[in-house]
């Protein structure tokens, strides 16, 4: 029986969410392109992302930083020594694995060998490339593998353009790339990925009870989040990454973890990094990267609280929470209506008929101006509504003869699949009160 996780794949691929990347050279192995549906649910995400965290907030601002940045930044943070996973080959067919996904003790996953690793050691993740015409070590960079350091660097200059007062945050959305051992589980763990990050910073703490009450604060944002997008809250998990096992900064972090169709895993962090980054950052830099207190004249150097979301396994949650296959006759992908790729669908009810085809045309370039509309005239009303509820849309308008003559249309919900006549004049706000 095909899995759940192959039902998603496949509607996916099928309906234009996500593609295999470079498919026609035979694709590249781990790498996913988002199709023009999948743009517009990913796009959904990061842009209510942006509204809420940063947008709606006074104490958040924003950067959108280069995905290339000076190599020193990746000495400064720890990135180039020790950003690494333990790494063993099987010496029978040659497979890697990361030592601590798998139990060594048993046999090779792949080729079912006893007693068949090397000894782990370090593989570090940085994915390296050149800068400029000369492919030699002076011209060796890399692409970031996570957005945070772009707001540990741009501090001084957020904090100077700004006058912001602690506590306050810089958010970015943005590309980051890992030379992953093990990637996998379609678009859970790839080399290329997208996460939205904000970087807190807040007065070294006196008391615990300090940071300990903005970690909670943002402990809350995440969940408030998550509940926002539909992700099903029963299957969220908060794991407390115990002593030895968090990155040396920290002094705590909680993950988020979800039960994806192919187990609990990882889907968002939280971490209290400490001064740690800003600190290193002003000595490697020379800069000074501290804060002046305006009631104390102090000079402090801010601690961070980190929450951290990726997009990608945002979007899988997202498409595995809400898809509903439990009507054997119909497959229904049930967005939150701010998440949905298309608002509505507008259909004439038959295709052959240019009066019925012109008014549909009408209400859809109206409507469009406010709404993501998408417009289906093929087959017959009944399969239309199949085709739109597998990719989530929330509402099918429908012209028949009667809007001729009686100025309404019908409008069937994806949800409850009841019809009303609603008014062509009424349509903007029924779907703005609806949608809203
Ligand atoms: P994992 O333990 O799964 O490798 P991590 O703890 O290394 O993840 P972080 O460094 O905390 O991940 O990155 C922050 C977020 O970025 C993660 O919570 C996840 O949502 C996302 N992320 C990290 N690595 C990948 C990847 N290879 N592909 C897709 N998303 C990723």
């Amino acid at each position: 029986m095909e899995s759940k996780m192959d039902k998603i794949i496949s509607l996916c691929k099928r309906r234009g969410f996500v593609f295999p990347g470079s498919e026609i050279y035979g694709g590249l192995a781990n790498s996913w392109d988002y199709g023009p549906i999948g743009v517009e649910l990913k796009n959904n995400i990061k842009q209510l992302w942006w509204r809420r965290f940063v947008q709606s907030r006074d104490d958040v601002v924003g950067i959108d930083a280069a995905l290339i940045m000076n190599p020193k930044v990746w000495e400064a943070s720890g990135h180039l020594k020790n950003f690494s996973d333990p790494l063993v080959d099987c010496k029978k067919c040659h497979e890697r694995f990361r030592a601590d996904l798998i139990n060594v003790k048993d046999p090779c996953p792949n080729c079912g060998t006893k007693d068949s690793f090397t000894e782990s050691r370090q593989f570090n993740l940085m994915l390296k490339t050149f800068l400029g015409p000369a492919e030699e070590a002076a011209n060796i960079v890399y692409f970031r593998p996570e957005t945070a350091q772009a707001m540990f660097v741009d501090f001084k200059n957020v904090l100077q353009t700004t006058r912001k007062k602690l506590p306050f945050g810089i958010a970015q959305i943005g590309k980051a790339f890992r030379n992953e051992i093990t990637p996998g589980n379609f678009i859970f763990r790839t080399r290329e990925f997208e996460q939205m990050e904000i970087e807190y910073f807040i007065k070294p703490p006196k008391k615990d009870e300090d940071w300990q009450s903005i970690f909670e604060m943002w402990r809350k944002e995440m969940i408030g989040w998550m509940k926002e997008i539909g992700i099903e809250m029963e299957k969220v998990h908060e794991f407390e990454v115990p002593d030895g096992e968090r990155a040396h900064y920290s002094k705590r972090t909680i993950d988020f973890e979800y039960e994806f169709p192919f187990g609990k895993k990882e889907l968002y962090g939280l971490a209290y990094r400490t001064d740690f980054d800003l600190k290193n950052h002003s000595v490697a830099s020379k800069e000074d990267l501290s804060y002046a207190d305006p009631e104390t004249n102090e000079k402090i150097i801010p601690h961070v609280i980190e929450p951290t979301w990726g997009v990608d396994r945002t979007v899988l949650a997202v498409l595995s929470s809400s898809f509903d296959d439990s009507n054997p006759e119909r497959l229904v992908l049930k967005l939150p209506y701010k998440l949905a790729p298309y608002k509505a669908a507008v259909f004439p009810l038959l295709k052959n008929k240019p009066e019925l085809v012109s008014k549909a045309k009408e209400i859809y370039d109206s409507l469009r101006k406010d709404f993501m509309l998408t417009w289906d005239d093929r087959g017959n009303v009944g399969k239309r509504y199949y085709s739109q509820d597998e990719i989530g849309t929330p509402f099918c308008i429908t012209v028949d003869f009667d809007s001729l003559e009686d100025g309404a249309v019908t409008v069937r919900s994806r949800d409850t699949t009841k019809q009303e006549r609603i008014k062509i004049s009424e349509l903007k706000n029924y779907l703005s009160e609806k949608i809203k």
